[in-house]
């Protein structure tokens, strides 16, 4: 059967993957279609509804699936440029899936002025790192570790941060980086969106979970082999 359509305020023809069904601005819509995203991937339909009325989210898909948008275009719409500090808070295994996903984000937010992506890892140099956060910085991505020197440092401030994601938890496990992640959301405030994404689910995801997330919603995209 094919997807019921309608014809938006927009003027062209929606289908049930098009972004134009989800609450985004105007010009956020137009940013999307000029990346080239024309329809929502599986993950990002099943998650956006959700993820942008501000629930708590399980979403688990494969690699390549388009997550980083799933927790991008929530975040986003909810940052202040006028209020410095941290407002969200990305936590990813490595340095390079922590610069994608600043990438990518930064691509999100082309439509918006003066939003501030700063990326915090290891193996590179702190004091760059101070300085960015010095001047405001409304989006961190970082790994674990980092994170963690930057608040033993007094360097970085979680204490308004109203999104946090775990990005690839199932790899940070792995990795052995519980007790950081525990430590790092022990800084952040209690009432905050927390967006948990992996690409496999196993038990200590649930436990994860269990832990730091508010009445979760669980997504899931199988993969189709
Ligand atoms: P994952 O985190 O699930 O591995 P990514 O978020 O890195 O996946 O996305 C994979 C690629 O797909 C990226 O290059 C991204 O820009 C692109 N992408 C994401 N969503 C869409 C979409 N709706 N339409 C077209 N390309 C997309
Ligand atoms: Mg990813």
């Amino acid at each position: 059967m094919a997807p019921a359509a309608t014809i938006t305020d927009r003027g062209h023809s929606v289908s049930d993957l098009s972004f134009d069904r989800l609450p985004l601005p105007t010009e956020q819509l137009d940013n999307l279609e000029s990346l080239g995203y024309r329809e929502m991937t599986a993950i990002q339909a099943a998650s956006l509804p959700l993820a942008l009325a501000g629930r708590d989210l399980i979403a688990q898909a494969k690699t390549g699936s388009g997550k980083t948008a799933a927790f991008a275009l929530p975040l986003l719409d909810r940052i202040n440029p006028r209020d410095f500090g941290a407002q969200a808070l990305i936590l990813c295994p490595t340095r390079e899936l922590a610069t994608q996903v600043a990438a990518e984000i930064r691509r999100l937010a082309r439509y918006r002025q003066n939003i501030k992506v700063v990326v915090l890892c290891g193996g590179q140099s702190i004091g760059p790192q101070i300085g960015s956060l010095e001047h405001g910085a409304h989006i961190v991505v970082g790994t674990p570790g980092r994170i963690l020197d930057h608040l033993r440092k007094k360097t970085l401030s979680l204490a308004r941060v109203n999104t946090l994601v775990l990005d690839e938890a199932d790899r940070m496990l792995e990795m052995g980086f519980i007790d950081d992640i525990t430590h790092i959301i022990g800084h952040t405030p209690d009432a905050r969106q927390t967006l948990l994404f992996s690409a496999t689910y196993p038990e200590d995801i649930l436990a994860l979970s269990a832990r730091f997330q508010r009445e979760p919603e669980t997504v899931t995209v199988e993969s189709l082999h």
